[in-house]
C-alpha cells in the first residue's frame, strides 16, 4: 500500500493547479459571480482543461482522447472551482459516453470537436417526470424513414443552454415491464434547432443548469449512438466515476473553508485570547480537518478500484454519499467559526456552502447512493416494488 503520488501524479496536480490558477480563476473572477458565464468565457475554460489533456481523459487514445487512469482524472477535477466543475464533466462524460461505441464518422467529427471544445456538449436524461429513475424517461423518439424525431423535455442539465450538441437519452418502446428501451441520439443545435433555457438555483451559479424542449425535433440517422438498449450501461459505467470526481471537488472546497477557518481563529481574539485557544473551535477544527482527509482517501480509493477493473458500483457511491455529508457539514462548521464574518460574502464561505448544498444531487442521491450500496452488499435490489 502506498498512500504517496508518484512523480508523475505529483506532475498532473501541479499542472492542474497552475491551469486553474492562469486560466480559470481570472474568468470567473471577471464575469458576475451570480450568473452564468457567456458562452465565449465557459468555452475559455473548456479550452484550458483540453490543454491538460482532460476532456479526453476517459476516451481512449485510439479514438483521439488521453486515456487517463481514473485517479489522475481525478487528481485533476479535484483541483476545478465548483462553478465549473459540473460544466467541465458534462463536456468531458460526454465525450467519454460517444467514444464508448461511435462510429468513425462520428469519432472523426462531433467526438473531435468536443475533445477540442469547438463544440461543447452535454448529456440530457433528466426530466420532469424522470430523475432517479432513468428508465422512466418519456422523452420520445420515433423513426422517420431512416431518421429519427425526439419529443420531451429534458430538465437539470448541466452546460444545455449552452451547448452545441446534446446526447439525449430517450425511449423507443418499453419492454415487458414498462420500462423504457432507451437509446441515445446527438442532437446538434444547428442541424436540429431545439430551445433552451437556465433555471436560476441556490449554488454554482455562474455554471449553466438549465432545460430545453424538443418537439418533434428532426434528428438524422447518421447521429445515433451505440445500439438500441445500451444507454443504461454506458450511462451506469459513467456515473461510477463521476462520483468520485464531485466528491474531490467537494473535499478541495472544505480544504479551502479549513484554511481560512484555522486563520481565523488563530486572529479573531474573545475572553481575552485567539478563539482557537478555545477547546470547543480547535474540536471543530479537528472535525472539518478529519472530513477533508477522510474524503479524500476514500473518493481516491475508489477511483483506484475502477482503475484495478473491480465492479465498483459499492465504493464509488460510498464515496460521493460519505464525502459530500462531511464536506457539507465541515463547511457549516467553518462558517460557524467566523461568527457574523461566516455568513458574509466577502468571505467565500456563504458561497462554498450554497454550492456543495448543490452537490449531492447529481449522478445519484445520498438515498439512491444508499440503496446501490444496500443492493450491492445484499445482492437484493430494493428499488421497484
Ligand atoms: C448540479 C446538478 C447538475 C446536474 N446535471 C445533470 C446533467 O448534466 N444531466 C442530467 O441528465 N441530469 C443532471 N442533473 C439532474 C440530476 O441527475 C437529478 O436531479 C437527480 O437524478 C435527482 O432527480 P430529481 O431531481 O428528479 O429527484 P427525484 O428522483 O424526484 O427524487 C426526489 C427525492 O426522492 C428521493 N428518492 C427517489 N427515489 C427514491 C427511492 N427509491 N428511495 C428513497 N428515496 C428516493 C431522492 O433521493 C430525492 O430526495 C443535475 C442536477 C444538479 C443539481
Amino acid at each position: 500500500m502506498d498512500f504517496d503520488l508518484t512523480a508523475e501524479q505529483q506532475l498532473i496536480q501541479d499542472s492542474a493547479r497552475r491551469m486553474v490558477g492562469q486560466h480559470i480563476q481570472p474568468v470567473l473572477d471577471s464575469h458576475d459571480p451570480d450568473t452564468p458565464l457567456p458562452k465565449d468565457a465557459m468555452r475559455k475554460v473548456l479550452q484550458a482543461c483540453s490543454e491538460i489533456g482532460m476532456l479526453g481523459g476517459r476516451v481512449p487514445t485510439a479514438m483521439g482522447g488521453t486515456e487517463l487512469s481514473m485517479v489522475d482524472l481525478g487528481l485533476m477535477y479535484e483541483q476545478l472551482p465548483a462553478n465549473v466543475f459540473f460544466g467541465v464533466l458534462s463536456q468531458e462524460v460526454t465525450a467519454a459516453r460517444i467514444s464508448s461505441d461511435c462510429t468513425d464518422a462520428q469519432r472523426d467529427g462531433v467526438l473531435a470537436d468536443i475533445l477540442a471544445s469547438r463544440k461543447l456538449a452535454c448529456t440530457a436524461t433528466t426530466e420532469p417526470g424522470a430523475g432517479s429513475d432513468p428508465r422512466g424517461v418519456e422523452t420520445r423518439v420515433t423513426q422517420d424513414g431512416d431518421d429519427f424525431r425526439i419529443t420531451g423535455r429534458k430538465m437539470w442539465i448541466s452546460n444545455i443552454s449552452i451547448a452545441d450538441v446534446v446526447n439525449v437519452t430517450g425511449a423507443m418502446g418499453k419492454d415487458e415491464q414498462g420500462l423504457a428501451h432507451m437509446v441515445r441520439l446527438l442532437v446538434d443545435q444547428e442541424q436540429s434547432p431545439f430551445e433552451a433555457r437556465e433555471i436560476p438555483t441556490l449554488g454554482l451559479r455562474q455554471g449553466h443548469l438549465g432545460e430545453a424542449v424538443f418537439d418533434n425535433t428532426w434528428v438524422p440517422a447518421a447521429n445515433k449512438l451505440g445500439q438500441a438498449g445500451d444507454a443504461a450501461r454506458s450511462l451506469t459505467l459513467t456515473w461510477m466515476g463521476n462520483r468520485p470526481f464531485i466528491g474531490l471537488c467537494a473535499a478541495n472546497m472544505a480544504q479551502q473553508a479549513l484554511d481560512k477557518a484555522i486563520e481565523y481563529a488563530k486572529e479573531r481574539r474573545q475572553f481575552g485570547k485567539a478563539i482557537a485557544g478555545h477547546q470547543l473551535i480547535q474540536e471543530q477544527i479537528a472535525d472539518i480537518a478529519a472530513a477533508v482527509t477522510t474524503s479524500r482517501l476514500i473518493c481516491y480509493y475508489a477511483l483506484s478500484r475502477i482503475d484495478a477493473g473491480e465492479r465498483a458500483n459499492q465504493i464509488t457511491a460510498m464515496a460521493k454519499r460519505q464525502s459530500l455529508a462531511a464536506c457539507e457539514q465541515a463547511i457549516s462548521a467553518a462558517m460557524h467559526i467566523h461568527g457574523a464574518m461566516g455568513i458574509s460574502r466577502e468571505l467565500g464561505l456563504e458561497q462554498m456552502y450554497r454550492d456543495v448544498r448543490m452537490m449531492p444531487i447529481p449522478d445519484g442521491t445520498n438515498q439512491i447512493l444508499t440503496l446501490i450500496e444496500g443492493r450491492e452488499l445484499t445482492g437484493i435490489p430494493a428499488y421497484r416494488g
